[in-house]
């Protein structure tokens, strides 16, 4: 069943800013599994001291978003003393091209799958080390 529009959470951001990335572009207009990748950025973060608000929100997609993280655009060394949103959206896009964007990952991500390839080749009795207490509870108990 359908939320009501009425509680789904920032739905008018959704609308105003025409389900598109606002730091790569990527629109969700009747692509259904984009729409559905698009999440709501605080573009100064929550943590830094940014505000819940229509005026700090974007919608972006979720690779931005991880790419993003926690930057603070206000730190961009070439900020005006009150930037307007449009300039922390410009501050985000040359965060994220100094990083290289999605290629900064690269490494974590072979890191990772390197990681599950060490997993997945343990032999099984690796996964059931000695381990007294959840031993001992695994052991059905006679009635
Ligand atoms: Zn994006």
């Amino acid at each position: 069943m359908a939320m009501p529009k009425e509680t789904w959470p920032d739905w008018d951001i959704y609308v105003r800013d025409r389900c598109v990335c606002a730091y790569c572009g990527l629109s969700g207009v009747d692509q259904f599994e984009t729409w559905m990748q698009l999440v709501i950025d605080h573009i100064v973060p929550r943590c830094t001291g940014g505000a819940d608000n229509p005026q700090n929100k974007t919608v972006v997609c979720q690779t931005c978003n991880r790419i993003k993280g926690r930057y603070d655009p206000r730190k961009a060394s070439n900020r005006p003393s009150s930037p307007s949103r449009e300039e922390l959206i410009g501050a985000v896009r040359m965060y994220m091209n100094e990083r290289s964007g999605k290629a900064a990952y690269l490494p974590d991500f072979a890191q990772m799958m390197k990681e599950i390839r060490e997993a997945d080749a343990r032999p099984p009795l690796a996964l059931a080390s000695p381990n007294p207490v959840s031993a001992e509870a695994d052991v059905p108990k006679p009635r």
